[in-house]
């Protein structure tokens, strides 16, 4: 009976999320709209509460929602929640002590293989929803438990539980794509909100022809996804960035490469791209948020000898 009503209010939530991320194009849900969560029953069911881990009320044991905080570049991480080099996340247990409900909870969930969703904060407010996602392990020494978040996706592409090491590459695989979704999402949302969803070089707002440049790139020592190593372009623009036509100095005055420059050719060109010569960039308010000058320095040094 209460078996059957757990199963029931998880497969009603993973519902709710599939019709709520099917009208999204970023798969990122606002806080608000998971607190509030779904009708079961008559009976109002959210998917989020101040902890980490959450049992709504209808749940008679188990929770149905894990949650990694999202934390301000700069502040301290009250969970620290990362991904192993296995490839799965470690979800830190509440507190302290291994007895307490909640951890109990998700020992269940492990022992009985009952799915949950997990909810990664990218932007204060803002989650990338995973489900389903499985307990598959627990070490009370490091006060955490084991997280497998592509079982869904692993199934998608053939057969699952073999352990060989093909099924482990493949995890391994699935998983840092995962792991790259989740970073990169929240770069582009993190970025999006500190350039108020504005190129850096036109000013243009529609986010849809918006992207998060990375000044330093991905595989770069320091080409981390934090807003003082991006930047609000619009597609043009990223790719002019990207191509080293446009640059940008340390002082935040922007340049186009002389052969450019002296083109001659359409609108496009003239108003695209030569106009904004010498021009300023334009930079989120907050000190925090704006490019590090140390990182421009060192991208404009890295295409001047390229170029
Ligand atoms: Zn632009």
């Amino acid at each position: 009976m209460n078996t059957d009503l757990d199963s029931r209010v998880r497969t009603a939530a993973f519902h709710f999320l599939e019709a709520e991320t099917r009208l999204v194009a970023d798969k990122v849900l606002p806080h608000a709209l998971l607190a509030k969560g779904f009708m079961f029953d008559g009976q109002r069911v959210p998917l989020l509460s101040p902890q980490g881990i959450f049992k709504p009320a209808v749940l008679p044991e188990m929770p149905l929602t894990i949650r990694t905080k999202y934390v301000e570049d700069g502040e301290a991480a009250p969970y620290h929640d990362v991904i192993g080099t296995d490839g799965l996340l470690r979800y830190c247990y509440r507190g302290t002590d291994p007895g307490h409900r909640d951890n109990v909870g998700l020992r269940l969930a492990m022992q009985r293989q009952v799915p949950l969703i997990y909810c990664h904060g990218v932007l204060a407010g803002r989650y990338v929803v995973e489900w389903p996602v499985f307990i598959v392990g627990d070490s009370p020494g490091e006060l955490t438990f084991t997280v497998n978040m592509d079982e869904h996706r692993f199934a998608l592409l053939g057969e699952v539980g073999a352990n060989d090491s093909e099924t482990d590459g493949r995890r391994r695989y699935i998983t840092r794509q995962v792991q790259q979704r989740l970073h990169q999402e929240g770069f582009r949302q993190r970025v999006m909100a500190a350039y108020l969803a504005h190129c850096a070089v036109c000013r243009l707002r529609h986010e849809e022809l918006l992207e998060a440049a990375h000044i330093l790139p991905d595989g770069h020592p320091q080409g981390h996804p934090v807003i003082p190593n991006g930047l609000s372009l619009c597609k043009l623009h990223h790719a002019a960035f990207d191509a080293n036509i446009l640059r940008i100095r340390p002082d935040y005055e922007i340049e186009i490469r002389l052969d450019v420059l002296k083109e001659i050719d359409g609108p496009m060109l003239k108003h695209g791209l030569q106009e904004f010569h010498r021009g300023r960039l334009w930079t989120p308010h907050r000190p925090l948020h704006k490019p590090k000058p140390e990182f421009l320095e060192e991208r404009y040094a890295m295409f001047r000898d390229a170029s």
